[in-house]
């Protein structure tokens, strides 16, 4: 028998900030939040709002990594969940919408105890970052890496139970907001209160789990 399969988010997840707005908050002015909003409307993709964010700031990779450090946290029983992993007690997936160079640092170490990471690619060249989407074979309609997809992939067929974490707009495609095939049945889902997956859930009599610690997800393993 697989043990159970977790996949979690990253950005305002497993981590406390979406350290994309973070970042954009502090590099690329006040024009980014217009742009985030045209995602919430459908009139941009994901990737789309992402390449025009990212392409309002004039930053070093060094200095966007620096801060990224020093802004973000991990949220409450998140070792707890990476040490339920290393002791085989589930495989754990991290999938971010986000980029890699964030994500790499602020996991440090600890990538080595997941099954998989996706994220984007972030290239900086003379100060200019340019996001890049190399997952091409986990895209939809809304994401560049479709969690929906993702969550697929590593259940394969053996209907092994599935746990996901999210809280924003890429995360309720496992929820079915995608037209990739919802997995069958829906992950048990924990999300973060308010956030637009418990809106989706709360809209669609999805049942969910309000997460506010990782203990939780580790408490239900066993
Ligand atoms: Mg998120």
């Amino acid at each position: 028998m697989d043990v159970p399969l977790v996949v979690t988010d990253f950005d305002g997840t497993l981590f406390e900030q979406d350290m994309g707005h973070v970042l954009c908050d502090r590099f690329a002015g006040p024009a980014w939040r217009e742009i985030n909003g045209r995602l919430y409307t459908g009139e941009l993709d994901l990737p789309e709002a992402q390449r025009q964010m990212w392409g309002l700031m004039e930053v070093s990779l060094e200095e966007l990594v620096a801060t990224a450090l020093e802004a973000g946290r991990m949220r409450r029983g998140g070792d707890a969940l990476f040490r339920a992993a290393a002791d085989g007690r589930c495989e754990l997936v991290v999938a971010s919408g986000g980029f890699d160079f964030y994500v790499q640092a602020l996991l440090g170490d600890r990538v080595g105890v997941l099954s998989a990471l996706y994220c984007n690619h972030l290239s900086v060249l003379d100060n200019r970052p340019t996001p890049e989407f190399p997952h091409s074979d986990l895209r939809c309609g809304r994401c560049a890496i479709c969690k929906a997809q993702v969550v697929a992939r590593h259940r394969g067929t053996s209907g092994r139970r599935v746990i996901f974490c999210g809280d924003g707009f890429s995360d309720c495609c496992v929820a079915g907001a995608c037209e990739a095939p919802t997995p069958e049945p829906v992950p048990e889902l924990y999300v973060i209160e308010g956030r637009s997956l418990h809106e989706h859930c709360i809209e669609h009599a999805l049942p969910c789990e309000l997460l506010t610690d990782f203990q939780q997800v580790v408490r239900a393993l066993e």
